[in-house]
């Protein structure tokens, strides 16, 4: 087990493929990678997935840029060594025809990015009309059992902060047998334009709430409301970061402690398999907290 100078153990592993994406969404903080090199192939992918699995990391979440732009995907995914989670981020724009192959192969769940269901507002702030298909990609979705799908909506003063209920309504409608889609609100990180402050919704769903469920990453709290679900994403705080559990890994093969930091960046491409488990092992041992007090 990887556990750093904290005492945080490493439990996920967040690995983007490609920082190509089809969207150009406003507040995009492209997973804090700026000046990146040629794309990892797919050994190279999953070679660095395996010696975190041996390590004892236990989920691995793949993301981009936009992951589906990648040819070989669902390879990708099959290459996967046995983590106890697989899972994705994804705009859900190319979701519809893959979903099923992705389960198929291996995946257990999605996170799709939605953050309005006015077509209007998807094209303000994605920069494309392609609502109709993310739509058509969280049906498939839900159709091949990748739950539970989280459905991930960046919330922005005065562009979308009036549609939470609806999207906690739209959602609530595939969870007639159980919960198969929850809500995740995010708090906008580095836009100051748009920052809305999630705090308020967060005591009020706190209120309303049948039941709560604290998660260990980050100790995000998800609310159960009847056949609703919600989770809140507050990277704002220091019992965010001292329950931080995950690192990251970018499209071009280096290891990123943390999406605040640009420093404490370690290449892990063309290294041997020791010399690969070394790196992450020196790399584990530089992380810091980027918010240290509660
Ligand atoms: N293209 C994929 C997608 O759209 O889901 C994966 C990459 S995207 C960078 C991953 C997640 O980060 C998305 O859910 C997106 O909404 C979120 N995100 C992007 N920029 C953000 C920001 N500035 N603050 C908070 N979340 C952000």
């Amino acid at each position: 087990m990887l556990i750093d100078r904290y005492g945080r153990a490493i439990r996920h592993l967040r690995i983007s493929v490609t920082s190509r994406c089809n969207l150009r969404c406003l507040y995009c903080h492209r997973e804090g990678e700026f000046s990146v090199g040629m794309e990892m192939d797919i050994d190279e992918i999953s070679k660095i997935c395996r010696a975190f699995y041996e390590l004892g990391v236990e989920n691995v979440k793949i993301t981009g840029g936009e992951p589906l732009l990648r040819k070989d995907i669902v390879e990708i995914v099959q290459e996967m060594p046995p983590f106890r989670e697989i899972s994705m981020v994804t705009n859900g724009t190319l979701l519809s025809k893959l979903a099923h192959d992705l389960k198929e192969v291996g995946l257990d769940r999605v996170n799709v990015s939605l953050d309005t269901l006015n077509e209007e507002k998807y094209k303000f702030i994605t920069g494309r009309k392609l609502l109709k298909n993310v739509l058509e990609g969280i049906y498939s979705a839900y159709d091949a059992s990748l739950f539970p799908i989280k459905l991930n909506m960046v919330v922005l003063k005065g562009i979308n902060d009036d549609e939470i209920y609806d999207l906690l309504e739209f959602s609530s409608k595939f969870n007639e047998n159980g919960i198969k889609i929850i809500l995740q609100l995010i708090e906008v990180v580095g836009n100051s334009e748009y920052h809305f402050d999630l705090s308020e919704i967060e005591s009020k769903f706190e209120r309303m709430a049948d039941r709560v469920i604290v998660r260990k990453l980050h100790k995000r709290r998800q609310f159960i409301l009847g056949k609703k679900a919600v989770e809140i994403v507050r990277p704002f705080h220091g019992e965010f970061c001292m329950h931080c559990t995950r690192i990251r890994v970018t499209s071009d093969g280096k290891i990123k402690p943390c999406l605040m930091k640009n420093d404490g960046l370690i290449d892990l491409r063309g290294l041997s398999y020791e010399d690969m488990v070394k790196s992450i092992k020196r790399a584990v041992a530089l992380r810091e907290p980027f918010f240290k007090n509660p």
